[in-house]
């Protein structure tokens, strides 16, 4: 599968498990900056079903960027992460042979 949206305006499938991964290994700790807890609730759209994405409005060199909006679990605040960043670490960041996502 292509990972590279930036070559097309389809959404991309990102799991549930992926953008978990992502944030574990980004997040230091990972705290709502107004309310300081660590519960952040990631857009399904169906139980099962990729992320839910959305269109950032923002444009980079003539393309559209897609991001991930989720939600702070206690004061609702919304964290926005470009899916271009994302997609590009999960390529980098593969999954061991043989374990399931
Ligand atoms: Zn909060």
């Amino acid at each position: 599968m292509e990972m590279d949206i930036a070559e097309s305006s389809d959404k991309p499938n990102i799991s549930y498990e992926s953008i978990v991964r992502f944030f574990k290994a980004m997040e230091t700790p990972g705290q709502c900056p107004i309310c300081g807890t660590s519960s952040w609730l990631i857009p399904l759209k169906e139980k099962g079903s990729p992320v839910s994405l959305v269109a950032s409005g923002l444009y980079f060199e003539g393309k559209p960027r897609l991001s991930l909006a989720s939600s702070c679990n206690k004061c609702g605040f919304y964290r926005f992460h470009d899916v271009t960043v994302i997609l590009r670490w999960l390529k980098a960041n593969p999954l061991a042979e043989g374990v399931v996502e």
